[in-house]
């Protein structure tokens, strides 16, 4: 005997210990195998699962089948066709190269491969257990391989207790095919599951794959992207803001068509949501990325879903702008059908009278915060903007021949007066306002409107030098605690910017000499306590520039409540100005400003 302490462990011992990096459990068996039989070129792929694959996986491929040469070699560590040198790993295209997993899973599991190339008659059969071949033969069998894995960890008890219930593990082998299913719509995929058929995947385009993992609804609730530069090319679907949903559900990255989780990339996604969805709500998106083998590392993580760019900011933008791009174009916001109805208010143009560029009446001196009794001061600051849409509204009869005619004025007064009619809105328990467009209801929350209305207004003023003020007759003294007085210091520029003229004031307090125009009504002792509070919340919530934040805080805290009966010219106004807003469909803080009720809805209710 010989004193020495270290030995070599034998080769079984060896691959279990390396198995356990690829084979944690029976998915990562089915996401081995079914890698593989689409490297083989099939174009069906038949799963067979027993008891959520612990007591059987089997998969069944049509592709090129192994002779018995190979057959025999593929279980060997190390054994792959798909690479030679490390150059290879450059220029990778297939889902396997390390040449690990048939030889991990024969060391934990009995298995049992099938395999046959077209030229051959007969085929080759070899039966493995614990990493030993125990039967190694000719048998009848279809061009293809089928590889039967039993038993999964018969041999390791202790990896074998560790698996959770048939439920779990089943739905971790269904994610894994949906994995390799959305990228390969050209192959049948099926999965039969304790005799039963759970996934039918007929072969199709990308849309008919996700519908038929998903369900059909999806169709409409997702946009196409797509961008093609030298670098990358970005192509697939992403949710509609609307769609959003509670969970991290369905989002998928593929990069050369192979599954991979990118916190980064995942980050641009949100960027390119941020301000559309809510907080701890999530779009759904399946992105493909394309790009040169030879600009990604796969390969630093075992089981390959990490994966690394040589110029990730690239793609970072690029995802980014094709995403708002395409949500742009998918017009994700009602305001568009709202156009729609307002450019159908005038004549139809009948070709005799000259084209005149409608303009709007509105009331300059409304101001929602003015009670109606009290002189109206200054003017609203959202009419400039108002004014500006409006014209935009009417870009399609402005691109006409040009002809202004000294009349143009009687004509876009019949236009406002039609106008009037046609768009009605009325209030709801001092809560809704209720309009149509098109043909649908829409459902308005006044106070979530106002807020969304009020934010954008607030967060255009950072370009000026300092907001619209208006100096009070009376400066206002507040007395604050010693944290928010600390917090009020600290935000000294940015209140200045949104028209605050306020001064330090001894220890702990401010004295308020002006305010943003429309502040006058407020009870600013309240107002600027409530401003602090919701700044302190955002700033638990979520990570906002000051600015921004303080724009919430304002927004939120000047908006007018529930409970506010609003005449019909406040109304109009608040709803013009919502339509005019980037995202008038929610709050900053992402909460649903409207709700629609469509025509179709409608008339449905009433067949019954
Ligand atoms: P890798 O996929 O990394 O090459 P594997 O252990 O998964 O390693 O497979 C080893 C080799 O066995 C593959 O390179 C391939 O040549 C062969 N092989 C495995 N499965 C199949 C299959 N379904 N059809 C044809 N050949 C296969
Ligand atoms: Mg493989």
């Amino acid at each position: 005997m010989s004193n020495n302490t270290i030995a070599l462990l034998p080769d079984h011992v060896a691959n279990q210990i390396a198995a356990g990096e690829v084979v944690q459990r029976p998915a990562s068996v089915v996401k081995e195998l079914l890698e593989n039989a689409i490297d083989a070129g099939a174009t069906n792929i038949k799963l067979i699962i027993k008891d959520a694959g612990k007591t059987l996986i089997q998969v069944i491929d049509n592709g090129k089948g192994m002779n018995p040469f190979d057959a025999r070699l593929c279980f060997e560590r190390h054994a792959t066709s798909k690479i030679s040198s490390a150059d290879d790993l450059f220029t990778l295209t297939t889902k396997g190269f390390r040449g690990e997993a048939l030889a991990s899973i024969a060391a934990v599991a009995q298995v049992e491969l099938k395999t046959r190339q077209a030229q051959d008659v007969v085929g080759q059969k070899i039966v493995m257990e614990g990493s030993k071949v125990t039967v190694q033969e000719e048998c009848q069998t279809s061009v293809g391989t089928s590889i039967t894995v039993k038993n999964l960890f018969f041999n390791i008890p202790a990896r074998r207790n560790f698996l959770k219930n048939d439920q779990i593990e089943q739905k971790h082998i269904i994610d894994e095919i949906e994995r390799v299913a959305i990228p390969h719509t050209g192959i049948h995929f099926t999965l039969t599951s304790n005799g039963n058929e759970v996934l039918n995947l007929p072969a199709g385009n990308l849309m008919q794959r996700i519908k038929s993992l998903l369900g059909a609804y999806i169709q409409k609730e997702l946009v196409h992207i797509a961008e093609d530069t030298s670098f990358v090319k970005i192509t697939g679907y992403v949710s509609l803001p609307d769609a959003a949903i509670k969970t991290k559900k369905e989002q998928y990255f593929f990069v050369n068509n192979r599954f991979v989780k990118n916190p980064f990339l995942n980050h641009a996604i949100y960027e390119a949501y941020k301000d559309l969805i809510g907080f701890q709500s999530h779009p759904r998106y399946f992105i493909f990325l394309e790009l040169d083998p030879k600009h990604i590392d796969i390969n630093i993580h075992p089981t390959k879903t990490e994966v690394k760019f040589t110029d990730d900011k690239t793609v970072y933008m690029l995802l980014v702008s094709s995403i708002k791009r395409a949500l742009g174009k998918a017009n994700a916001s009602p305001s568009l059908d709202f156009d729609q109805e307002m450019s159908m208010i005038g004549k139809p143009y009948s070709g005799n009278r000259p084209l005149t560029a409608p303009t709007i009446e509105y009331n300059s001196h409304y101001n929602p915060f003015q009670t109606r009794s009290g002189q109206p001061s200054e003017p609203n600051p959202l009419q400039k903007t108002n004014k500006q849409h409006w014209e935009n509204l009417f870009e399609g009869f402005k691109s006409q021949p040009d002809t202004m005619p000294a009349e143009a004025d009687q004509t876009s007064l019949s236009a406002v007066q039609q106008q009037s009619v046609s768009f009605s809105v009325f209030q709801l328990n001092a809560k809704y306002l209720i309009t149509t467009y098109e043909q649908n209801v829409l459902v308005v929350d006044q106070q979530r409107a106002h807020e969304r209305v009020l934010y954008e207004h607030y967060l255009q003023t950072k370009s000026e030098s300092a907001g619209p003020s208006q100096q009070l007759l009376f400066p206002e003294q507040i007395e604050l605690s010693a944290n928010d007085f600390a917090l009020v210091k600290g935000l000294m520029p940015e209140f200045k910017q949104l028209g605050f003229d306020i001064e330090v004031f001894g220890k702990n307090s401010i004295v308020i000499n002006g305010s943003p125009a429309d502040m006058q009504d407020f009870n600013l002792l309240e107002l600027v306590e409530g401003i602090l509070e919701t700044y302190k919340l955002n700033t638990i919530d979520a990570k906002l520039d000051k600015h921004d934040n303080l724009c919430r805080a304002l927004a939120k805290n000047m908006s007018i409540k529930y409970g506010k009966v609003l005449e019909e010219e406040e109304m109009k106004q608040l709803l013009q100005s919502l339509m005019q807003c980037e995202n008038p469909m929610y709050t900053a803080s992402g909460k649903g400003v409207m709700m629609q009720l469509p025509y179709g809805d409608i008339e449905k209710y009433f067949k019954r």
